[in-house]
């Protein structure tokens, strides 16, 4: 482990963001659980995620069930391609990835079996066991995303038949991973936060607010140069470097996110996936991936066009025909065959792994420095994602300060400002502890305060302080609710 992940995990443990799960019972590789601030973290990027798709792109949101059944997945291809090589070692018994070993067993040195196919799904049984496989077999869901493709016809009779649409989807999913080793960056429950746009096929290369995001600069490393290039969505669109513009909106709008909570453009870069890595429903595919310190380059969003595969697939399998008529002007193509016709939609997805996005800011926003001969931990988190927006906190644990923090502490919390109140300790570890947990800005109350009802505001990363008066400071800290379209 490098120090950095060690330092950001055991930060993690300790102030009550994310532990293994299971621990009292020794725990299990790919479980983790949020505690009370990994929770208000994760909840904040969730809701941010929320208002950049539905407001900003005018999506709804939808919430269908986590455990599918058979025939959804014999449909969508998961049954038979969602799968990991997996070998055996003859004197342990343990299991691994084929990829992820050489010849001899990492932990005993053991000889190998030969690979075999192993399905990631987890697999129950719904009701009492019955012979009858595609009614009673049930899987964990792999993606969010089916739940919005099954549903695709009542949700087109919901956009009154007009494409395009969008919906997105925030969940949990599930991945039996072989034998999980990375920590918080390969789970086996996850949350994912899955836009699926669906749009006629002829319509992909114009995204009607492509100019809105045209200039934006993307680092890229596409599959058929050894060498990244950074370049303007525009110009990669043009050069066919990114297929079309729906795509290659779609990209700008991850970075801009990415970007928005906190994560550094410098280690963010979009990498296209080799032809044979692309998941089985892909027609092209882009990652959005973090350069770790530890991990090296993390896929943290992928961008997919899933063409029509999946909506194909499900029409056929649940004889219920998904595909749309085309009128013969909407299509040159179309107009040359001159009969009317019917096209399956084409979806492109933007797919975010949250807990791989918290794993990345954690890291990438974690400082220790030296500050005056003493160890200072910081996180260095974006004010609208911080999970304690302010600390208010008595200069001394003494009446009269205690009495007039708290009457502070509580106005702040009637103007909806998430606040902490602290009183144990020196005032110096006071902000140590909230710099620690990324709080952006410490309010301290003295003895001027009871004179002139004035306070103190330190900000986090400058430790400077400046004097505003108590009815000033709801307006003031009001930068701590900014809204992601700030
Ligand atoms: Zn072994």
């Amino acid at each position: 482990m490098s120090k950095k992940e060690e330092d950001v995990m055991e930060l993690a443990r300790r102030r009550g963001f994310i532990w293994a799960a299971f621990e009292i019972y020794g725990g299990a590789s790919g479980f983790f659980d949020y505690g009370p601030l990994g929770t208000a973290l994760k909840k904040k990027i969730e809701t941010l995620w929320r208002e950049f798709y539905t407001l900003g792109e005018g999506f709804y949101e939808i919430e269908t069930t986590t455990l599918g059944i058979r025939p959804i997945f014999e449909a969508s291809g998961h049954l038979e391609c969602f799968m990991d090589k997996m070998v055996e070692c003859k004197s342990c018994r343990g299991l691994f990835r084929a990829d992820h070993v050489g010849e001899r067993c990492p932990d005993c040195g053991g000889e190998l079996s030969g690979p075999q196919d192993f399905n990631l799904m987890f697999k129950t049984r719904i009701g009492a066991v019955s012979d009858d496989k595609a009614r009673s077999e049930a899987f964990l869901r792999p993606e969010t995303a089916q739940g919005m493709f099954v549903n695709f016809p009542r949700l087109l009779r919901f956009h009154r038949n007009k494409l395009p649409f969008g919906i997105i989807q925030v969940g949990r999913a599930y991945r039996n991973e072989i034998s999980p080793r990375q920590g918080i960056i390969r789970l086996r429950e996850f949350t994912l936060a899955e836009a699926e746009v669906f749009v006629l096929p002829h319509e992909k290369s114009k995204h009607p607010r492509f100019h809105e995001v045209e200039s934006v600069t993307m680092r890229l490393k596409p599959n058929y140069m050894d060498e990244e290039l950074e370049t303007t969505v525009k110009d990669a669109v043009e050069r066919k470097i990114i297929t079309h513009e729906y795509l290659g909106y779609h990209m700008a709008r991850v970075q801009q996110f990415l970007e928005k909570i906190g994560i550094p453009l410098a280690k963010l870069r979009f990498r296209q996936h080799e032809r044979d890595e692309m998941a089985h429903y892909a027609e092209d595919c882009w990652d959005a991936e973090f350069l770790s310190e530890r991990f090296g380059w993390v896929e943290i969003v992928g961008v997919a066009d899933r063409g029509d595969y999946d909506l194909r697939a499900h029409s056929l399998k649940a004889k219920a025909d998904m595909s749309i008529p085309v009128t013969a002007s909407k299509s040159e193509k179309m107009e040359e065959e001159s009969r009317s016709l019917s096209v399956f939609p084409h979806v492109i997805e933007p797919s975010y792994g949250i807990d791989r996005i918290i794993y990345a800011l954690l890291e990438s926003s974690f400082h220790k420095e030296e500050v005056r001969g003493e160890v200072r931990r910081v996180l260095r988190l974006k004010t609208h994602v911080a999970p304690v927006e302010v600390a208010v906190l008595p200069l001394l644990n003494r009446e009269p300060l205690v009495n007039k923090a708290r009457e502070v502490f509580q106005m702040l919390r009637r103007h909806r400002i998430f606040a902490e109140f602290d009183a144990s300790g020196s005032i110096g570890r006071r902000y140590r502890r909230q710099d620690e947990i990324g709080t952006p800005f410490c309010i301290t109350i003295d003895y001027e305060t009871l004179e002139n009802d004035t306070v103190t505001i330190r900000d986090r990363d400058s430790m400077k302080q400046v004097r505003v008066s108590i009815s000033e400071l709801p307006a003031k800290l009001s930068c701590v609710c900014e809204s992601i379209f700030a």
